[in-house]
């Protein structure tokens, strides 16, 4: 058996340290927003170099909570994909707004910003892009988009910690850029997390009060609307502790990426674009024949994921946005072919070649 994801392997590589972290928090008697959440803020905003990080419950609130800081509700309309699942869309209504759906590029599956243009109405607010699958959105476009429009940005990072787009590690080129701990992300806690960066001070201090009850720091007063969504000072010294070992636990990604490449090439199925700055969350491959191939996979028992299977626009929950079928045709056509690989650090290169000798007999 190969599962999809695993945490335990990598969890066995650094148990010392993070059954320590663990310990420390539960012997030192503070176990809500303390110094261990105030310390991993820090050392993610230094990472991603911008000023600020405020943590919270998940990374769907992280996204809500980005979209209420910037004052975007009730009315307005968040351009944005449907083929990154479903959080980012429920975020924004979690917010009040609406989401206005946008094709994605046929070969990178990305946001496509030539869609974007044309979707945009009066009532439009904001962008948020998704870096898919660990894959950078090339930023220039969309952000000069923004700017002409006076749109805010926000990029769902959730995937693509670890991602660059010319360099410049992703999350801090719009307004808000949105973590999550979630256990199957690069960087996963031991249970529910996400995270808010930002390089504006304003809009930080506003995600501070909206995950505590509106309270400003020092205060129990509800000064605005706010939620309860904070994230726990056991997962951030246990994320401190992985946070530490995440460049090794990226290029392990990275070769277990360049393997299933190397293995697949000349085969039917559509592998990923090369990309630099990929952090390498998923491996998506594209098939025509993804029936035949996923019940190969089952035969060998090895695990595989489907991101995503279907659009969220043609979801039942979002009927009433009146979005019909064949109105986002890149979207639809992925939808219908894609299909995720285990890939997780721990995963071995000989599992690897069982992976792709499965695939093989298909493709
Ligand atoms: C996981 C994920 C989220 C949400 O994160 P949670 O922490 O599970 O709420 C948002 N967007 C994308 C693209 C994700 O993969």
């Amino acid at each position: 058996m190969i599962p999809f994801f695993d945490y335990r392997p990598l969890y066995r590589e650094l148990k010392p340290e993070i059954d320590a972290a663990i310990a420390r928090v539960l012997d030192s008697g503070r176990l809500i927003l303390g110094p261990e959440v105030e310390a991993l803020e820090a050392e993610i905003a230094s990472r991603l170099g911008v000023a600020h990080a405020v943590g919270v419950g998940s990374g769907t609130d992280a996204i809500a909570l980005a979209l209420r800081a910037l004052g975007i509700g009730a009315g307005d309309e968040v351009l944005t994909v449907a083929n990154a699942g479903v959080p980012g869309v429920a975020a924004i209504r979690q917010a009040g707004a609406t989401p206005r759906f946008v094709d994605v590029r046929p070969d990178t599956l990305l946001i496509d910003p030539n869609e974007l243009e044309g979707a945009l109405t009066a009532r439009a607010r904001a962008v948020l892009v998704t870096h898919l699958y660990g894959r950078a959105v090339p930023m220039a476009p969309i952000v000069e988009l923004a700017r002409s429009r006076k749109l805010r940005l926000i990029e769902d990072c959730a995937q693509a910690l670890g991602a660059t787009w010319q360099g410049h590690p992703v999350g801090g080129f719009g307004d808000v850029g949105c973590l999550s701990f979630y256990p199957t992300k690069n960087l996963g806690a031991f249970g529910d997390g996400g995270m808010c960066v930002t390089r504006d001070a304003e809009i930080a201090r506003r995600v501070r009060a909206l995950r505590m009850y509106g309270f400003a720091a020092g205060d129990r007063h509800a000064h605005v609307e706010g939620v309860n969504s904070r994230l726990d000072e056991l997962q951030a010294a246990i994320l401190r502790a992985k946070l530490r070992h995440l460049d090794h636990a990226l290029a392990r990604r990275r070769t277990l990426a360049a393997a299933y490449h190397e293995a697949l090439r000349g085969s039917r199925c559509r592998l990923p674009e090369p990309d630099e700055g990929h952090a390498h969350h998923l491996f998506v491959v594209r098939v025509e024949e993804r029936a035949r191939a996923v019940a190969a996979l089952d035969a060998a028992g090895i695990g595989y994921g489907i991101h995503y299977r279907e659009g969220v626009h043609r979801m039942e929950a979002y009927r009433a946005l009146g979005c019909e079928a064949g109105s986002l045709p890149a979207t639809e056509h992925a939808c219908a072919r894609v299909l995720s690989l285990p890939l997780f650090p721990g995963l071995t290169d000989e599992q690897v070649q069982r992976v792709v000798g499965a695939l093989r007999t298909v493709v």
